[in-house]
């Protein structure tokens, strides 16, 4: 199932035909179903998922030129209520299950398989904080990463995404997957990150960045840290100063989001010239430093713009 995607046990016609039907008589391969593939402009493609329970979560298809990657959700809302993210006004519902995650990346590789490809790369940046759900996250990149009984997905092409879960951090380094770690930084000050972030005032920024400096990582590997830029807000000269600084003697690469907007945001997007200076401090200070122009804007699947509605 794992290493030739075939998600139909009357599929499987390597297996004897009774010892097919007997596995039919037990098991069942339950993966959720497809509600809509949404394609965007620029190539991506939302991919809205319905649950056993009538739950919705989407994972999005990224093409990139050598790479595929998959945007993967981790629980039905999220709870933790960012101030910028369209997603954390919904509350968390549920966690989803180790097989729902993993049904993610079946069905994505199901749909690519008709133009002869796979997803290459993944990343916990979906609906949901990956850090909240540790068990079932866990498992599921443990079968991600199996060479044998899973896909054997090298974890280096695996990130996982918080917003700063201090405990879950720590635990999963523990875990030892060998996978990336991405944080949520989005302000390099406790008041701003706090106002932003209500995780912050139970996590503040050192106490995050001493347990960053923990998590081990391969020779070339690094931390991955997202910053949405927000107009008049964390975008100034002084705030890209101040994120060099908190960066310092970590092995970082920052990747800037400008704001995606959606309906009632009290935010705003800086304009170009305001993101290129941003940029270019950090660089200045010797910080790898990327603009991430999100995919999917116009079909409602960019960074913090998942919420699909609830049904009735
Ligand atoms: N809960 C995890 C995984 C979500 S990753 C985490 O917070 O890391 C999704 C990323 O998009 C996060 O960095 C999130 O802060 C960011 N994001 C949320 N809303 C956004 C918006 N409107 N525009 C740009 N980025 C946003």
């Amino acid at each position: 199932m794992y290493r030739k995607g075939v998600l139909d046990l009357a599929d499987m016609t390597d297996l004897p035909r009774e010892f097919r039907e007997a596995l039919a008589e037990h098991a069942c391969i339950g993966l959720p179903t497809v509600e809509r593939v949404t394609p965007s402009a620029d190539g991506s493609r939302k991919i809205v998922l319905k649950l056993e329970d009538g739950g919705r979560v989407s994972a999005v298809v990224m093409p990139d030129d050598d790479r595929t990657t998959l945007c993967l959700s981790t629980q039905v809302g999220c709870g933790f209520e960012c101030a910028f993210c369209l997603t954390g006004t919904m509350g968390v519902d549920r966690n989803l299950t180790e097989a729902e995650i993993l049904g993610q990346l079946l069905l994505a590789n199901a749909l690519l398989r008709d133009e002869d490809r796979r997803v290459t790369h993944m990343v916990f940046m979906g609906m949901g904080e990956p850090l909240a759900n540790l068990k079932a996250v866990v498992r599921a990149v443990h079968v991600m990463t199996d060479p044998k009984l899973g896909l054997g997905y090298s974890p280096r092409r695996i990130t996982v995404s918080t917003v700063g879960l201090v405990p879950g951090i720590e635990r999963l380094a523990r875990e030892g997957l060998g996978v990336n770690l991405a944080i949520s930084l989005h302000a390099a000050s406790d008041e701003v990150r706090g106002r932003l972030m209500p995780v912050n005032r139970s996590f503040d920024l050192e106490t995050l960045m001493n347990a960053v400096r923990q998590y081990p990582l391969a020779p070339r590997q690094r931390v991955f840290f997202e910053y949405v830029l927000l107009e008049g807000v964390n975008d100034s000269d002084e705030d890209a100063h101040r994120v060099a600084k908190l960066l310092r003697g970590v092995r970082a690469k920052v990747n800037l989001i400008p704001f995606n907007d959606w309906p009632g945001a009290r935010f705003r997007r800086p304009p170009l010239p305001r993101i290129l200076a941003f940029q270019s401090i950090l660089l200045g200070a010797g910080v790898t430093t990327t603009v991430r122009w999100s995919k999917g804007e116009d079909i409602g699947a960019a960074c913090g713009q998942l919420r699909e509605a609830v049904p009735a």
